[in-house]
Parts: structure tokens; C-alpha cells; sequence
């Protein structure tokens, strides 16, 4: 029979929207390519032991009363499904050669801290500090669906935010004149965007920085309840998860989808699958190009226009016999940087594939949940991110598997080596199991084009008015994913949940 809402992908913002649909009483059916629901974030298990989660750290928005706890209440699952806060004096670690700042929850001891270090400057650190605040405020009124009442009871929060439109972080770091060191202890989270400074839109920085500032969450029972929950909700409803279709086409009749075509990956059978209305998570671009672009609008042409964000490089890492809470890690992440300028640390890295001055985070998952559902109980599970080039990889894993795998190793290592020297002498000794990807491995399993890490790239122009959302100009069929909303666990749960309201009517995301 043919469903309500046929989707295509299975990452976060279509699992909600599936699950919401489906316990509204609609059938729903979704396809995916991979073995493993939830795109970015599904999880997969290695040497039968060891389980990781291929993309996602760290979320927000998920307290009481916010965003996904919104979702999860009107599921059902808000008993099922809970989170452990981070540290709020410190969630994120910023570690460079000659300074540490651990950023608390609170702004007002975020501008301590950092007057502490630059008391020079405190002044204006206080103002930049500030100004963030103010600029988040009013992105959180001008944020859809928008509310004239609100706009109107805060205009300064408003004119604040609509200053910053076509700013890089970098911009308003040069307006308030913040020393260098300072700029990098504020911005060594780059790998949560994949861009630096001078490249990475001031509204995209605000909404995360403020975003974990309000609190840093990890799910107790890791990111594989999260996804399996709502796979649940949609077949407890009689909807179907469909793994291993891999969409190849879209059926289109003059401007309607009326369907796909889908290739059984364990058969390698195509099929029709058809559907009343057709939702598009995977990439828009990469779907327009099945449909032919031409078939879109002039404005949807423009806005389907967007450059990928740059992707990354992997390690998942095991370490046994050894607690990293002894050596400093906890309910909290590290950034470490070996070069000051965060702008041409990603050059380096990115342009010249150069690692020997390595900027990274680390997560420690283990360590933020007691369920131990992920390693055997001697052990920790240790994750490394840094950017890297696509283009790059590609051509390496083409032409030379084992220069490619030596790469792969030397980023690694590079990585290891500052590890060893800074945080965990022994580090290697310990170390049972690891795996690296590089941004081919995320084009293989995350079926993202060019291994993007975050859809379109999080630039001033990208995060401008001229932002894709749901709207396709074909009928019956809409974008529901990063690019046509906002990429991370909480905005794609909320890209979901939003379409889900247009298309039901059904409001379900209150103010926040
Ligand atoms: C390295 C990295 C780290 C990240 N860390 C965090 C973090 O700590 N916190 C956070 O909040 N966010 C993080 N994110 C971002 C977050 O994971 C993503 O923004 C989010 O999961 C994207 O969800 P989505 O709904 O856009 O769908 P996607 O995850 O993009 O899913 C799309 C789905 O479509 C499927 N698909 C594609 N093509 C086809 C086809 N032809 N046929 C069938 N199926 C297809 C794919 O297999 C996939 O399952 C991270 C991302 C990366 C890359």
C-alpha cells in the first residue's frame, strides 16, 4: 500500500519526522542505503566488542522543557531516552602551548576567566562576551516560526543579531580587537564546525557556543538508544525502516514526486516504491542532480547552490588497563592546539595535508555515561577529529591503498605523539584496538557527497537569507535534513519536528 510519507534516508531529522508522523497515526515508510539506521549518527560495533558512534560527541538543547525534550515527551520516550550533563564548569577544554581555559556554563565567569588570563584586555573581553549573548538572543527570536510580537519586544536583540549576517567569527573577533590567544582558546571547538575563524559564520559559532552553554549532554544509554527509539515508534506504529536501499532515482510527473526507485543492496533488485508525499533527507543537491535540476526553480536553483563543508578524519581508539580520569579527562571534551593561529592551522591541515602541528579534539565517551553497554569494563573508548581533504583522500585511496592507509596512520600518530608528550604518557602502551576514516570513509558509510561533514558549509553566505529549507518548488516532496535546516543533533531533531508541524498542523515546538 502506498504510505503517507515516504522518506528517503534515515538520519536523525527524518527518524523524527517518521516517528511523529508515524504516532500521529500516518503510515510511514523509509528507505535507507546503509546497514545501520541514523545516518552521521548510526553506531556500529567492531572485533564484536568494541561499539562506537560513527559522528556524533556532544549535544544540546536537551534539557528540560528545550527542543528534543519537546520531541521525546510528545513520543513518548523522555523516561527511555535520557541525558548526562557535562561538566558545567567546564565542558569544553581548550589546551594550547602556554594556556588552558576550561568554558564554563556561565558567561559571567567565562569573562572571568578570561580577564584572569588577558587582564590586559579585560574590557574588551567582557564586550565580546556580551555582545555574543546579545547577538544569541535575538537569533533565538528571529529563529522560524517567527513571532511579530517577539521581534517587537526586543528590538536590540534583533538589530544585534541582524548586524552579524554576513560576519565570520573571525570579523567580530577584529571588531572587539581580542588578543590572539584568546581568539584560539574561544574557537579551538572548530572541529564542531570543520572551519576556522576566518571562514565560519558568527551566527553558526553563537548558536553552538551558547548552545552548550546552556548545557553539554551525552545520552546515558549512548547515541544508539536515541536512534533505535525512534525506529520504534515508527514500526510500533505498523511503519517500515527499509536498510540496504540505496535510492537511485526519483519518480517525477510533470512537477510532482510521486516516487523512487530503489536498489535492494543484498539482491541488488531495483524497485518502485511510491508515496503520497516524498521526504528528502539525503544530501538536496545530490537528490536535485538524480532529478535533474532543471525541473527546480530559478530560486531553488540558487539555493541548492551551496559548498559542501569540509570533512574529517577519524579515530576511534580503544585503551584497557589504564582510567583517563587519573590523567584528566571526565565529563567533559579537549581541544588542543600546537599552533596559535587557528586560521592557519586548518590551512595546513587542510590545504597542505600537513599534521605535524596537530589541532584536534578528543572525546572520551565512556566516561560521560556509567552504562557500559560500549567496551568491556576494563576498558575506555577514546575518539580523535580533525579536518581533512576530501579531494585529497580520494585520489590517494584511488591510486595507492597503502600510502592512503599510511596517511591515515601518520595523522594518527601525530595526534598520538602530542597525546603522549601533554596528557597521557603511556598512551600507545594501553591502546587495544583502534580504526581510523578518513572523509572517504564517511562518503562510504555516511553516503554524504564528497565525505561532507556538516551538509552545506557553514559559512556567512551558506547561514545567510539565502539558506535552502524545506521547500522543493515540485510537489509533493520536501528537503528535510542539515542542509535544509541546521546540521547537529538537536537542530536536525528540530528540523524534523518543524516540518512535521507545517505539514501537520500539529504545533509541538514551543519557545525555548
Ligand atoms: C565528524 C562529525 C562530528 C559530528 N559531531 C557532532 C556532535 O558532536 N554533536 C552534534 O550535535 N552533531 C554532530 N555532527 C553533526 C550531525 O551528526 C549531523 O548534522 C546530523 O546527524 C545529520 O542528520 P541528517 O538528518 O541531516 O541526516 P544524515 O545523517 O545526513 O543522513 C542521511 C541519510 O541518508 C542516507 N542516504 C544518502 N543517500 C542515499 C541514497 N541514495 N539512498 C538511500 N539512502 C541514502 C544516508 O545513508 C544517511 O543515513 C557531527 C558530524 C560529523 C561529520
Amino acid at each position: 500500500m502506498k504510505p503517507d510519507y515516504l522518506i528517503v534516508g534515515s538520519g536523525l531529522s527524518a527518524l523524527v519526522f517518521g516517528a511523529l508522523m508515524a504516532n500521529s497515526g500516518k503510515s510511514v515508510q523509509i528507505l535507507e542505503a546503509h546497514e545501520h539506521p541514523g545516518g552521521f549518527g548510526h553506531t556500529f560495533t567492531m572485533a564484536k566488542k568494541y561499539t562506537f558512534n560513527a559522528q556524533l560527541h556532544y549535544v544540546w538543547d536537551c534539557g528540560e522543557g528545550k527542543t528534543v525534550n519537546q520531541v521525546l515527551k510528545r513520543l513518548g520516550l523522555d523516561r527511555d531516552v535520557t541525558f548526562e550533563r557535562y561538566d558545567p564548569d567546564g565542558f569544553d577544554h581548550m589546551r594550547m602551548p602556554g594556556y588552558a581555559l576550561d568554558i564554563p556554563s556561565q558567561p559571567e565567569e567565562l569573562i572571568r576567566r578570561l580577564s584572569a588570563l588577558f587582564p590586559a584586555n579585560s574590557d574588551r573581553l567582557r564586550q565580546f562576551v556580551n555582545e555574543v549573548e546579545k547577538t544569541g538572543a535575538g537569533l533565538q527570536i528571529l529563529a522560524p516560526p517567527i513571532k511579530l510580537t517577539e521581534l517587537l519586544k526586543h528590538p536590540n536583540e534583533v538589530f544585534c543579531a541582524v548586524q552579524y549576517l554576513n560576519s565570520t567569527l573571525q570579523d567580530v573577533f577584529d571588531k572587539f580587537q581580542l588578543p590572539q590567544a584568546a581568539q584560539t582558546l574561544l574557537a579551538l571547538q572548530w572541529p564542531d564546525f570543520l572551519l576556522p575563524p576566518n571562514q565560519l559564520s558568527f551566527y553558526a559559532w553563537v548558536l553552538l557556543f551558547r548552545g552548550y552553554q546552556a548545557g553539554a549532554f551525552y545520552p546515558t544509554q549512548h547515541f544508539e538508544r536515541v536512534i533505535n527509539s525512534f525506529v520504534k515508534v515508527i514500526e510500533s506504529q505498523g511503519g517500515q525502516v527499509l536498510l540496504n536501499h540505496e535510492i537511485t532515482n526519483f519518480i517525477v510527473t510533470d512537477k510532482t514526486v510521486t516516487g523512487v526507485e530503489a536498489m535492494d543492496l543484498t539482491t541488488h533488485q531495483t524497485h518502485e516504491f511510491t508515496g503520497e508525499t516524498v521526504i528528502c533527507n539525503i544530501d538536496p543537491k545530490k537528490a536535485a542532480k538524480m532529478i535533474g535540476e532543471e525541473k527546480f526553480s530559478p530560486k531553488l536553483r540558487r539555493k541548492l547552490n551551496y559548498e559542501y563543508s569540509p570533512s574529517n578524519f577519524m579515530a576511534y581508539c580503544v585503551v584497557k588497563d589504564i582510567d583517563l580520569r587519573n590523567y584528566g579527562f571526565g565529563k567533559w571534551n579537549l581541544f588542543h592546539t600546537e599552533h596559535e593561529d587557528l586560521n592557519e592551522a586548518f590551512t595546513q591541515m587542510y590545504e597542505h595535508h600537513d599534521f605535524s602541528n596537530p589541532s584536534f579534539a578528543m572525546t572520551t565517551p565512556t566516561l560521560l555515561t556509567e552504562a557500559s553497554r560500549d567496551c568491556p569494563e576494563d576498558c575506555q573508548i577514546v575518539e580523535f577529529l580533525t579536518v581533512a581533504n576530501y579531494d585529497y583522500f580520494k585520489q590517494l585511496r584511488e591510486t595507492n591503498r597503502k600510502t592512503y592507509n599510511l596517511k591515515k596512520q601518520e595523522i594518527l600518530d601525530s595526534i598520538l605523539d602530542v597525546v603522549e608528550k601533554h596528557y597521557v604518557p603511556n598512551f600507545r602502551k594501553h591502546m587495544v584496538f583502534h580504526i581510523t576514516g578518513s572523509p572517504t570513509t564517511n562518503e562510504r558509510f555516511c553516503w554524504c557527497p564528497q565525505g561532507n561533514s556538516y551538509g552545506s558549509s557553514l559559512t556567512p553566505r551558506n547561514m545567510g537569507l539565502g539558506r535552502l529549507n524545506h521547500e522543493t518548488s515540485l510537489n509533493n516532496f520536501y528537503f528535510c535534513n542539515a542542509s535544509s535546516g541546521y546540521p547537529g543533533f538537536a537542530p536536525t531533531i528540530w528540523t524534523g519536528a518543524l516540518l512535521y508541524q507545517r505539514l501537520s498542523g500539529d504545533v509541538i515546538l514551543g519557545n525555548n
